[in-house]
């Protein structure tokens, strides 16, 4: 027995779905609200199936994981249900509420059809509203789906199973959205930060939020809850976007971490690594204007010009290099700041000390030095010594009139034979406040 065309369209303009068998219960034809109504046979029911094999592809669709190693039983049940079936019957499917009625046909093959009834429980309170959202799913180009109040799915579109992965037959109806997501990372280590996303999402209403998939793909979700309990979800992929976004902020990570580079170029001595008069008068400044004592140490090399002459300029640039390091590591316990303020000259800035302790920090110095192999530069090069000026106040200073007092020590160290601390007999001025 073979339905014509013009019955199996007629059964459509009713919204009845229709599947016909033959008496080895094989496909013989069905009409378009059945493939409307199963769509998971949409492409792979075809003439001569056993009816077995398309009970297979519901089950797949509709089983629980626990429950899919049981699915040869539920499709022998299912096969032996519809060779004596003569009642009636309802179920769910794809979020509709269906009733199924099997005639036999004088040739002992069946007919099944299907009346939609209504959609599950929750939705049966708007039902109005619920179907034709159901009916236009395939519609909407993006992911959608609608879920129940404990957030199962009861529908969703062909867009959806693209963006999760899941092939036809792979269940989503009666799934949770933790479920499906769980399902697609189930290759890869536990990340799991997913899942705190969704959560949060679940909370609210029209609030876009972000999920990771696995191969670094994103998807953004957008949840409208009804006040019936229902959830209309619609997922798109922005994979593309926020790759870019991701390249965006690397970039700009890489740029302010090559613009802090500059700056601390900017500030520093290329010959020796200590910071440069650049960040030296900075730091002056901010640290004579603070309300506490501050000392600062000038050191200038003694007759480093005939350190030059005699033994050339790389051996002056390594009694340079040597002479920053003793420097350094004898102020290296304080915060100090230690400064190449230009060719032979260093400047020390020590926040918080008072007269005695400076004065004992330039004579360590001092000694450290003779401490140095110079032969190591040069085997002709006996010492390399410094005179040193001090000057110390009591902030909040003009820092510029405290370096000139430094200054003046050292000089005064110069005139006075060199190899030597002096320490500035006048005060520094104190910080004048402008207006
Ligand atoms: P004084 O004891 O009076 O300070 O005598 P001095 O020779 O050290 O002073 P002067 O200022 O006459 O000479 C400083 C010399 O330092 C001159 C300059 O060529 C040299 N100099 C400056 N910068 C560098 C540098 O980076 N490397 C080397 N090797 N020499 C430098
Ligand atoms: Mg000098
Ligand atoms: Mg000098």
């Amino acid at each position: 027995m073979k339905l014509s065309r013009y019955l199996h369209d007629s059964l459509d303009a009713l919204g009845i779905g229709a599947c016909e068998y033959d008496a080895d219960m094989r496909a013989l034809g069905w009409n378009g609200t059945f493939l409307q109504f199963f769509p998971e046979d949409d492409g792979l029911i075809y003439v001569g199936e056993p009816y077995g094999d398309n009970l297979l592809r519901f089950y797949q669709g509709r089983l629980s994981p626990e429950e899919l190693p049981d699915i040869a039983r539920h499709v022998a049940e299912g096969v032996a249900r519809h060779e004596n079936q003569t009642q009636p019957f309802e179920f769910i499917h794809n979020g509709r509420k269906l009733r199924a009625s099997s005639l036999r046909a004088p040739d002992g093959g069946r007919v099944r059809l299907w009346q939609r009834l209504d959609v599950e429980s929750h939705a049966e309170r708007a039902p109005e509203l619920v179907l034709p959202i159901i009916d236009a799913l395939p519609f909407i180009p993006d992911g959608a789906s609608i879920l129940d109040a404990q957030d199962r799915v009861i529908a969703a579109n062909d867009a959806f199973r693209r963006l999760y992965d899941l092939p036809r037959g792979t269940p989503v109806v009666g799934r949770t959205l933790d479920e499906i997501i769980a399902w697609c990372w189930r290759d890869a280590s536990p990340v799991g930060a997913w899942r705190a996303a969704i959560s949060n999402g679940l909370r609210y209403d029209g609030v876009p939020f972000e999920i990771e998939l696995p191969g670094q793909r994103w998807l953004r979700l957008i949840a409208r809850h009804s006040t019936g309990g229902l959830s209309f979800f619609t997922h798109a992929d922005i994979t593309v976007a926020k790759r870019q976004q991701m390249e965006l902020l690397e970039a700009q990570e890489a740029l302010r971490r090559a613009n802090a580079a500059l700056a601390e170029l900017a500030e520093t001595d290329g010959l020796t690594g200590l910071a440069n008069r650049r960040r030296f008068v900075a730091r002056l400044a901010e640290a004579a204007a603070l309300s506490q004592p501050v000392a600062l140490m000038m050191i200038d090399v003694d007759h480093f010009k005939t350190i030059n002459d005699r033994f050339g300029h790389l051996v002056g640039d390594a009694c340079l290099k040597a002479i920053a390091e003793v420097v350094a590591n004898e102020v290296a316990p304080t915060s100090a700041l230690v400064a190449r303020i230009g060719g032979e000259e260093f400047g020390i800035l020590l926040g918080g000390m008072r007269i005695e302790a400076a004065h004992d920090m330039a004579t360590a110095i001092r000694r450290a030095l003779t401490l140095v192999p110079w032969q190591m530069h040069h085997a002709d090069l006996a010492g390399v010594t410094v005179s040193i000026g001090l000057c110390v106040g009591e902030g909040p200073l003009d820092g510029t009139s405290l370096h000139a007092r430094a200054d003046d020590a050292l000089y005064a160290a110069k005139r006075n034979g060199r190899d030597r601390i002096e320490t500035s007999s006048q005060p520094p001025a104190p910080l004048r406040v402008a207006g």
